[in-house]
Formats: C-alpha cells, structure tokens, sequence
C-alpha cells in the first residue's frame, strides 16, 4: 500500500549550538525547514544512557519526537583514540567530568596520551544520525567516520571540542585549523548527511 509521508520540517534533536550549526548548513541543500529544540519550551533533556552512538541518537530521536509530535534527527558523535582503545568514544562530551569544557577534555586527552608516539596516535571521530517519525518509528539511520591523529597540542580555532588537536592527515592540518568550509565536506558528520539524503529521499517518494 502506498504510504503518504508528510515531512514538513525536522526538529534537530541537539543543544550543542556548534553542532546545530554544522548540521545546519548540512540541510540547507535540503530545502527540507529544520528548526533547532529553541522553537519548543517544552522540549525533552534526554538523558544519553545508551550503550553505543546509536543507542543515544536514537533515544534522542524517538523520546523527543514522541513528546514533540515532530519528525526529530537525532546525532549522537565522539572521537574513539586508538591508544586509549577508543576512549572517550561515547563520554567524549564528559571526558573530564559532568561539566567539562571542551578545553578540559583536551587537556585530559593530552595527558592520557603523555607518552604516545606519533604513529600510535590514530584516533577517528564517530557521528550516528537517527530520524524518527512523530510517532517514534525511526525512519532512517546512518553512521559514519573520520580518520584522523591527535596532536601533541592544540593549533586554530575553527570548529569545537578536539578539532584543534585533530589533525586530518590528508590536509597535515587539525579541523581547528582547516576551518567551516572543509569540514562540512570532510567531517563524520558530512559523511554521515552523505549516507543520509539518498535515505531521505527514498522515504519521501515511496
Ligand atoms: P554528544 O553531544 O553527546 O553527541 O557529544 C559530542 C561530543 O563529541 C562533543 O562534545 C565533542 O566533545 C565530541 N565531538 C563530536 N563531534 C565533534 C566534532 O566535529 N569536533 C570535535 N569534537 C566533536
């Protein structure tokens, strides 16, 4: 039977504004309307008690579109270190605690790969992307990487969280550096909306 989607707009199920914004410019091609959870007072805090990135953007999705009645992206994303056998992985926002900083979580990081040679320091950040409908049916799921090593300290002031100690090796520049144009090509998140829009279309035109 056919299915008639309805897809007005999509709730950005996130209250990092750094990545709102990324996010942001990742829809804009889209002409899809997406507003950030500013527009709803009665908006969720969801707590992140999964297991796995897809665990937590999926809660973010599906808790917050139920509550809302709204289509609602979910984004769950972090940088999994080689050496630290892919910590912070989910706790990257609270690597250093339950308030940390971004430049608290950098110090941290810095630390714990103390003695690490260059060729030991691979790290790759991880973003998993949920869409769930109002009703709490996610819809379209992807995952995807980017590969990277971590400096010994930090350089630029492009981006958020470890992107100035991230080094893209490609560009021997860390995302700091580099800036908004390359990352919204290169980034987990970009590469993620790549995997993304084909799913999305393929919704609606069913
Ligand atoms: P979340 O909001 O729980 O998904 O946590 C995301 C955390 O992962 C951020 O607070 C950063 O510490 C880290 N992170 C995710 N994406 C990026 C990025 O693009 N650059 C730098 N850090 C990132």
């Amino acid at each position: 039977m056919m299915e008639q989607i309805l897809l007005e707009q999509i709730v950005l199920g996130t209250r990092n504004k750094k990545k709102r914004r990324e996010l942001e410019t990742l829809f804009q091609p889209l002409g899809i309307r997406v507003v950030t959870l500013d527009a709803y007072a009665d908006a969720v805090e969801i707590e992140e008690d999964g297991d796995s990135f897809a665990a937590n953007a999926e809660a973010k999705a599906v808790r917050q579109a139920r509550h809302l009645g709204q289509w609602v992206l979910g984004e769950d994303s972090g940088l999994c270190v080689d050496a630290l056998k892919g910590e912070p992985g989910i706790y990257s926002a609270r690597f250093a605690g339950e308030n940390a900083t971004d430049e608290d979580n950098n110090r941290l990081l810095l630390e714990r790969l103390g003695g690490v040679p260059d060729e030991r320091r691979g790290a790759h950040y991880v973003c998993h992307m949920a869409l769930s409908d109002p009703a709490g049916h996610v819809r379209v799921r992807c995952e995807a990487y980017c590969e990277g090593w971590i400096r010994r300290e930090g350089s630029g002031v492009g981006g958020f969280g470890y992107d100035p100690l991230f080094e893209i090796p490609e560009y021997h520049r860390t995302f700091g550096e580099l800036g908004e144009a390359v990352k919204s090509v290169l980034s987990h998140r970009a590469r993620a909306m790549r995997q993304f829009i084909p799913q999305l279309k393929a919704l609606l035109c069913k």
